[in-house]
């Protein structure tokens, strides 16, 4: 199985990624834990990822392609994973596209979490209480929000276009949301 979630940062991607992952045994692969992993170590990579980061931006593509492919060959990635967080850019579509080929397997489902401006807001400056990432303040927030319009948003065209987005109401209680999501993909075979 080879999922995709995607929304607006706040969306709770993060929150229901493990769900999925645990229901079909398979890695959750966020590209934003996997990017503030190596900050908090200082490796080359974290160094070069948290000046984008901590304004908001994207990191480079090539970067975080380099990453995902790395972590996709690892061993428990073989029979399928979750991606959260990637893809973000056209870019990014077309090089996820080229892995799966490449391991002759396809991108089964993309789960689209919607939830409302007013909502995300709020949810990201509790969130940045509770956290205290360096990235939830909110003239951050407002610029994530804005990439997020403008260059991942249209990705979920691309993907409807192949008849495999789920869009999902991500409003509500946790485990709500965990039912609408199980409820949409039950009716997907498993690979
Ligand atoms: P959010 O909650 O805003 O969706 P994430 O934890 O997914 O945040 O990502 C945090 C930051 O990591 C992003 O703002 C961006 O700088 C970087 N990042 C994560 N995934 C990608 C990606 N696919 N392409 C480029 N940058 C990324």
């Amino acid at each position: 199985m080879r999922l995709i979630i995607m929304g607006p940062p706040g969306a709770g991607k993060g929150t229901q990624a493990k769900f999925i992952a645990e229901h079909f045994k398979i890695p959750a692969i966020s590209t934003g834990d996997i990017f503030r992993a190596n900050v908090s170590e200082g490796t080359p990579l974290g160094v070069e990822a948290k000046r984008f980061m901590d304004a908001g931006e994207y990191v480079p593509d090539e970067v975080t392609n380099r990453m995902v492919r790395n972590r996709i060959d690892e061993p428990d990635a073989a029979s399928g994973f979750l991606l959260d967080g990637y893809p973000r850019t056209v870019a990014q579509v077309e090089e996820l596209d080229g892995m799966i080929r490449f391991t002759g397997h396809q991108l089964d489902a993309v789960v689209c979490l919607t939830v409302d401006q007013d909502e995300i807001v709020s949810r990201l400056l509790q969130r940045a209480q509770v956290e205290g990432r360096a990235d939830d303040t909110e003239d951050v927030i407002r610029r994530r929000q804005d990439l997020y319009l403008q260059e991942t948003a249209p990705l979920i065209e691309i993907y409807k276009q192949r008849g495999i987005v789920h869009e999902i109401d991500g409003i509500g209680e946790v485990d709500e949301v965990t039912a609408r999501i199980f409820q949409a993909l039950d009716v997907i075979p498993e690979s």
